[in-house]
């Protein structure tokens, strides 16, 4: 049942609870007031009797008879009970037998006691009377009182409840007139979309967000509201789909300009005060902007706008998964030559500005299709899609042609080189973080090359790389562990044949692979900068080793190959004094071989150092003479004692008429810039014969010996007359 349906009914049985409280009350209230109405007749009759009797005397009796005859007769009438055994019929039956012997006062003195018993029994009743009323009042007062308690109460209730009733509409209607409110002051568009997709509701703010009458856009299709995107919204209302639906849709204001709004559709079909569709719209487009600006500088380079790393590796890793044709990705890496140079000597502002000029040129050499990014500092990447990697190098150099165009800033001209490394993807093989790292060490490749240089990855030089990597950590150990051996080989006077040095020629005895010869591994010591321990190593083994063939000045020389970092190392002509020290051998005896390339690398650092060695009394030799590209010049500039003419020269000395002219130019210097000359690599008598005639003084080859122990090169030295035959006492393979 309603609630005011329950409330009539209330109402209604208090009204009835009520009357018939009344009712019973009157009734009660009747009975008690008539209650004593018959008794107060018999005792006034009965009065009236005892009045009539009294005077009367046996002589007045008889006269008297009818007078007491009616009073006795209004006793009766009074409704007194005459039923036998009762005063009443005491009376009746002393009346009669007063009538019949009226002289006889007996008979007049029992109707007396009669008259006088009923009258003590009428009081008695009285009394009684009284006390039921007694009780009845206080009855009827309690009744009364409950009822009218009943009453006001269920008046208070009701008033109560009526109060309760108006405050919650009090209520309801505030909060309808807040809603109002709300809804005819918010920012936001309310929309009440019917499900035809009219608009029965629009909110004032739509004069705001979309400059429109929302009064006029009452009862049209929301396609007024919303253009072309109104699609969105109804193709939710036809889906029918229940609770709030996100919705961010593109509109224009009715000035023109864009905006972005976002959303909710919520479905109030069922909800009765509304029975529609209700479309909240919020303009979003000042936050969509600050967020698509934050996305951009998350995902560009703030310097020269180009893609940032996060974009490319993204763009990378999508173009990899949709890939149709194996190797169609290439990516190539390019890194600005010298770049560091620039920043060091013309500060980071005019860097800056050159990166933006090579960013400007990178990005109008691409296809718009493909991904130009910045990686950081001078590195940049491009993302090529569907190109194999003949198309990527063409392409690479023809930008890195254009690159090279010259650039001014602040008013002076830059060239511009880079070193690129190319790398093509393979099917469903590579990441997109593998395919960057081979461009990367590709780009390393590019400039070990020379700057300016394209280097395309092959996964075969990697893994050479990969193991030169292996071989320096095992080298490290190597040193610790005593695998790393010296071999000796003699160099001899070419007239008389002695020995006159050795040269010291390291061996890496390693434990899986065997004798490596330091072709195998020199150079990956020179990479890792590992050849400055390796070479402290030799120099001191070296000068030790001489030591034991002889300690005197005048002893055989020994000479160790010093490669061109350890030799401009600071502290590199120190370290030698000290081994000397160390190792008491004159340093007469020392050479230190070093090649031509040393001198082209830092001319002024290697000048110092042999100056140094100079100064301590040791040789110096130009190893491989001849090979590099060591203008004559500098021989007469530096302390320079002896030059090793390549076995390259020697191999064809005796056979090429211009091995030979090239051999005899270099003797012919050597001997008027006063430098000892050793030929290396003489195998055969007729090499030997020959250099000997033309005035080289000393030679180095397999024709006297491979590079021995030192044990055997002790005892080639007991007997260098007859030194042995080179094949069968070599160690070397
Ligand atoms: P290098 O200093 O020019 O040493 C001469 C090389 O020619 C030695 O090779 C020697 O075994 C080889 N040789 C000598 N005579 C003949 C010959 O008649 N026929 C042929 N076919 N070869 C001959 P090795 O020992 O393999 O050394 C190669 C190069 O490794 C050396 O050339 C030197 O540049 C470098 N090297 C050797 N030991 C060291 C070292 O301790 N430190 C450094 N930094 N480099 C070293
Ligand atoms: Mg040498
Ligand atoms: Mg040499």
């Amino acid at each position: 049942m309603s609630r005011s349906g329950q409330m009539r009914l209330g109402t209604t049985a208090t009204v009835v609870g009520t009357l018939i409280v009344v009712v019973l009350e009157m009734a009660l209230l009747t009975g008690v007031w008539h209650l004593g109405d018959g008794l107060d007749r018999q005792r006034q009759a009965a009065s009236t009797l005892a009045g009539t009797l009294a005077p009367l005397t046996p002589d007045t009796a008889p006269a008297a008879t009818g007078l007491v005859r009616t009073a006795v007769d209004q006793v009766v009438a009074a409704g007194v009970d005459v039923s036998a055994g009762t005063p009443g019929a005491a009376l009746v039956a002393g009346a009669e037998a007063f009538a019949a012997t009226p002289t006889d006062p007996a008979a007049l003195d029992t109707l007396r006691q009669a008259d006088s018993a009923l009258r003590v029994d009428l009081d008695a009743a009285a009394t009684a009377r009284s006390w039921l009323a007694a009780a009845l009042h206080a009855a009827l007062l309690l009744i009364a009182t409950a009822g009218v308690l009943a009453v006001l109460r269920r008046l208070v209730d009701r008033h109560r409840a009526v109060e309760r009733r108006l405050t919650a509409q009090q209520l309801v209607d505030q909060r309808e007139r807040r809603l109002l409110a709300l809804v005819q002051n918010s920012a936001d568009l309310i929309v009440v979309v019917e499900s035809d997709g009219t608009a029965s509701f629009v909110s004032p703010s739509a004069r705001s967000v979309l400059g429109r009458d929302p009064e006029a856009c009452v009862g049209q299709h929301l396609e007024r509201l919303l253009g072309e995107e109104s699609l969105v919204v109804d193709r939710m209302i036809r889906a029918g789909r229940q609770g709030d639906q996100p919705v961010r849709v593109h509109l224009v204001h009715a000035e023109g300009r864009s905006l972005v709004a976002d959303g909710t559709l919520t479905n109030l079909l069922d909800e009765p005060s509304v029975g529609a569709w209700v479309l909240t719209l919020r303009d979003v487009t000042d936050q969509h902007a600050a967020a698509e600006q934050l996305q951009h500088q998350a995902f560009h380079d703030s310097l020269t706008g180009l893609a940032n790393r996060a974009l490319f590796t993204d763009r990378l890793d999508h173009a990899l998964m949709r890939r149709r044709n194996p190797g169609s990705a290439a990516v190539l890496f390019w890194d600005i030559d010298d770049f560091k140079h620039v920043n060091d000597t013309h500060g980071h502002s005019v860097g800056d500005r050159l990166l933006v000029v090579v960013a400007d040129r990178l990005r109008g050499a691409f296809r718009p299709t493909d991904t130009v990014a910045r990686l950081g500092g001078d590195e940049f990447a491009v993302l090529l899609e569907d190109i194999d990697e003949e198309s990527a190098q063409m392409v690479t150099h023809r930008v890195l042609e254009g690159l090279s165009a010259p650039i001014e800033v602040d008013g002076r001209v830059w060239t511009v080189h880079a070193s690129v490394g190319i790398a093509t993807a393979v099917a469903g093989e590579s990441t997109g973080e593998e395919l960057l790292r081979n461009a990367d060490i590709a780009m390393y490749w590019a400039k070990e090359q020379g700057k300016g240089s394209i280097s395309v990855y092959d996964p075969m030089r990697h893994a050479a790389s990969l193991d030169v990597v292996a071989l320096q950590n095992q080298l490290i150990s190597a040193m610790e562990t005593g695998e790393l051996v010296l071999l000796f080989q003699p160099t001899v006077d070419l007239e008389s044949r002695a020995v006159t040095g050795y040269e010291a020629l390291v061996r890496w005895q390693h434990s899986e692979r065997g004798m490596l010869s330091p072709a195998e591994f020199v150079p990956a010591a020179e990479r890792s900068g590992l050849v400055v321990p390796l070479g402290s190593w030799v120099l001191r083994e070296a000068c030790r080793a001489a030591m034991t063939l002889s300690a005197d000045s005048a002893g055989p020389t020994i000479s160790v190959n010093v490669s061109s970092q350890h030799l401009v190392r600071p502290g590199f002509v120190t370290e030698v004094a000290d081994i000397l020290a160390d190792t008491g051998l004159p340093a007469v005896r020392l050479v230190v071989e070093v090649t031509e390339s040393v001198l082209l690398d830092d001319f002024e650092a290697a000048e110092n150092a042999l100056n140094g060695l100079r100064d301590l009394g040791v040789w110096i030799a130009i190893d491989d003479f001849g090979t590099g590209y060591s203008s004559l010049s500098y021989l007469s500039q530096l302390p320079v004692d002896i030059l090793k003419v390549d076995k390259s020269f020697i191999d064809r000395v005796c056979s090429e008429d211009h091995a030979a002219s090239v051999t005899l130019a270099i003797l012919e210097m050597s001997r008027s810039l006063r430098l000892l000359t050793i030929a290396e690599g003489i195998e055969t008598e007729e090499q030997a014969t020959w250099l000997a005639e033309r005035g080289c003084v000393r030679g180095q080859g397999y024709l006297w010996s491979r590079p021995v122990p030192l044990a055997d090169a002790r005892a080639q030295l007991m007997d260098s007359d007859d030194l042995p035959d080179a094949d069968a006492e070599s160690v070397d393979a």
